[in-house]
């Protein structure tokens, strides 16, 4: 009995226990529902609106300096003007004000100014004079901020591989992008704390929390180089009505940028304005998809992004993995009847009329298809893989910028004789003119592969101090040291006696190799015209190599781009402080020549037809040598303006009809 009555007394307590807990925690819900509903509103608001006070602090992006610490790509100081709707006292006034200094209209403000939002940014970039005014309206609730533009000092220089920013200040291409880590600086904060209202609290100022500038990048580039190979390419491109061209100059001997120029291109100061005229006159019609094209385009860096058939520029391979592999020396003799027959196919030699008789010397110096076709053959497919594999052509160079492209070439297993010899001379493969570059440069310089670039360092804000020397990967003995050498010898002949005589220069040792490759398809018989060039041949401290595409009339790569590389080398080697390796009295010969009596300005003939040609030329003292069965004549050498000793023959080309031959395979050097 005893324990029911305990257990009734227990039972009570507990009950009037759980009563108790069960009205607190009704209390408790009912304070729970009453901020939320009530007060939580005016609680959210103000801690947005608290939020709503933070403005970003911009740092500063870092500059872009050439070798020498010339400024190519800068941030210049620029204002943002906002306002803080709660903390304006007169809206009409404020508007006007504004609109005034700013040249808007004042309803376009105005409007601005009434949206009731924590931030309404009125315009973006204010200079530094309209900012003191309107600090000087002293207007309550607008904010001016200071933040950075980009800004290129020399416009389009270097356009493709500087690159851009875009209005995030983020690269866009080129090395903006690159090194858009280094760049970009850390943004600071101002911090500003307001009651509810907005209005600022008592007693309670600005906060600032300092970000970071961004960090200069020192590049290899030389304005000085870049400047003069722009507009050697630009005059090139326009005087042979040309598609485009482009000259790099690079050390060989670690893979250093001075100058990569490209024509046509574009302001970095305006990169969303077209630079093609045709483009721009239709520009508003275009939609935006094909607007975009045409702009991804224009600022490409088809030197890096994109792959073209080398042609002979290329023999530079063969010619290396046969020395290399013992297969044959440069005194080796061959013969050349203008055409090869490999399995069942006749591929032809530039020169219709075949080499003859001639040693490997003088097969690079002449450049002959057939000499090459027979080294690819005796290389066999296994071997002449191994060495695409050496000099990397199926792998990215590695240089510092984005969109990299890589060779293309037959699968291994598909190679025959006919694919084997024409790859053999620079067809049927395709890499990009920097691999090309790159290759050389083993070739030259004693045989390591370098990684072209073009970022030399990575420097503190102020460009002061080197925090970082940028450093890249190098293989060396791609082919030996002997190899390498016996090269040189033959590339400084193509100079001295070949076919890159118009590279040549008093006192200088260069060494060279021209091509002109056929576009495809080749029955639209359009060309790429190159020269690759170095100096000196000893010791080669700068490689040029420019391309010419699609020029008109006379398209041989040793017509057209020697002379524009031997104008380059001609100011460069003396301003990179290269000596001349001989006194100009041992090649007194070429002056002696050149001031011979007896020579003439060659006339221009294109258009003509044979009749008028033909009296136009012997007026001038010269003979006529015509090819081909048309009616006009289509081109001309030498060139028209250029010096010829009389009494020699001018060669004009009559626009021919093509014949049945097989016209897979160039026929031009
Ligand atoms: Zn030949």
């Amino acid at each position: 009995m005893k324990s029911h009555y305990v257990n009734t007394i227990y039972r009570n307590r507990l009950r009037i226990l759980a009563v108790i807990l069960l009205v607190c925690l009704l209390g408790l819900m009912l304070r729970v529902v009453y901020i939320k509903l009530v007060s939580g509103g005016y609680l959210t608001e103000l801690s947005d609106e608290l939020h709503n006070r933070e403005r970003t602090l911009e740092s500063k992006r870092g500059d872009i300096v050439d070798r020498s610490g010339v400024v190519l790509a800068t941030s210049g100081s620029i204002c943002r003007v906002s306002v803080v709707h709660n903390q304006v006292e007169n809206e009409e006034e404020t508007a006007r004000v504004l609109a005034e200094i700013l040249g808007l209209t004042y309803e376009e403000v105005l409007e601005k100014v009434q949206k009731r939002v924590a931030l309404q940014i009125i315009q973006n970039q204010v200079s530094t004079e309209q900012a003191q005014q309107i600090r000087q309206a002293n207007l309550p609730g607008v904010m001016i901020d200071e933040n950075y533009d980009r800004y290129y000092p020399f416009g389009s220089l270097a356009a493709q591989t500087l690159g851009f920013v875009g209005s995030d200040n983020q690269g866009v291409v080129g090395l903006e992008v690159a090194y858009d880590a280094y760049l970009q600086g850390i943004d600071g904060r101002i911090l500003s704390l307001t009651d509810a209202r907005g209005v600022n609290l008592e007693g309670q100022g600005e906060q600032l929390e300092k970000g970071a500038d961004g960090h200069v990048l020192q590049t290899t580039l030389d304005v000085n180089l870049q400047q003069y190979a722009e507009q050697l390419i630009e005059k090139a491109v326009t005087q042979k009505n040309a598609n485009k061209g482009a000259l790099i100059a690079m050390n060989p001997q670690n893979g250093e940028i001075y100058a990569m120029a490209l024509y046509p291109s574009f302001d970095l100061n305006t990169p969303f304005t077209i630079q093609d005229e045709t483009l721009a006159q239709t520009w508003d019609q275009m939609d935006e998809a094909a607007q975009m094209d045409a702009l991804n385009q224009m600022w490409r860096n088809w030197c890096i992004n994109d792959t073209y058939e080398p042609g002979s520029t290329f023999k530079i391979v063969t010619a290396s993995a046969a020395l290399e592999e013992g297969l044959t020396s440069l005194e080796e003799g061959f013969h050349c009847s203008g055409n090869l027959v490999v399995a069942d196919r006749r591929i032809r030699c530039h020169k219709s009329g075949g080499h003859g008789s001639l040693t490997f010397l003088q097969g690079v110096q002449q450049s002959c298809n057939p000499v090459f076709m027979t080294l690819a053959l005796r290389l066999g497919v296994d071997r002449f893989y191994e060495y695409l594999d050496r000099f990397e052509f199926d792998e990215k160079t590695g240089i510092d910028v984005p969109g990299e492209a890589t060779g293309l070439m037959h699968d291994k297993a598909n190679v025959g004789p006919v694919e084997l010899a024409t790859m053999g001379f620079g067809q049927s493969l395709t890499i990009t003119p920097i691999q090309l570059l790159r290759t050389a440069a083993a070739v030259v310089n004693g045989g390591t592969l370098v990684t072209p670039h073009f970022g030399k360092s990575i420097m503190d804000s102020s460009a002061q101090t080197v925090l970082k020397e940028l450093t890249y990967d190098t293989q060396p003995q791609v082919i030996s040291a002997a190899t390498s050498d016996a090269m040189r010898t033959a590339l400084e002949s193509v100079v001295t006696e070949g076919g890159g005589s118009k590279a040549s220069i008093n006192g200088y040792s260069i060494g060279g190799k021209t091509a002109t490759s056929q576009k495809l398809p080749r029955s639209a018989h359009q060309y790429i015209s190159s020269f690759l060039g170095f100096s000196p041949v000893e010791d080669a401290q700068i490689m040029v190599l420019c391309l010419v595409d699609e020029p008109e009339g006379i398209y041989y790569g040793g017509t057209v781009c020697a002379p524009i590389v031997k104008e380059f080398l001609e100011n460069a080697l003396p301003y990179l402080g290269v000596k001349p390796n001989y006194s100009t009295e041992e090649s007194g010969e070429t002056d002696a020549l050149d001031a011979e009596e007896g020579y003439t300005a060659a006339p221009d003939v294109l258009g003509m037809s044979y009749a008028q040609a033909k009296k136009t030329i012997e007026e001038a003292g010269l003979e006529v040598e015509s090819l081909g069965s048309g009616e006009v004549v289509s081109e001309q050498f030498p060139l028209a303006g250029e010096e010829i000793r009389k009494g020699t023959k001018l060669i004009i080309y009559l626009e021919e009809e093509k014949t049945n031959e097989d016209t897979r395979f160039n026929e031009a050097d």
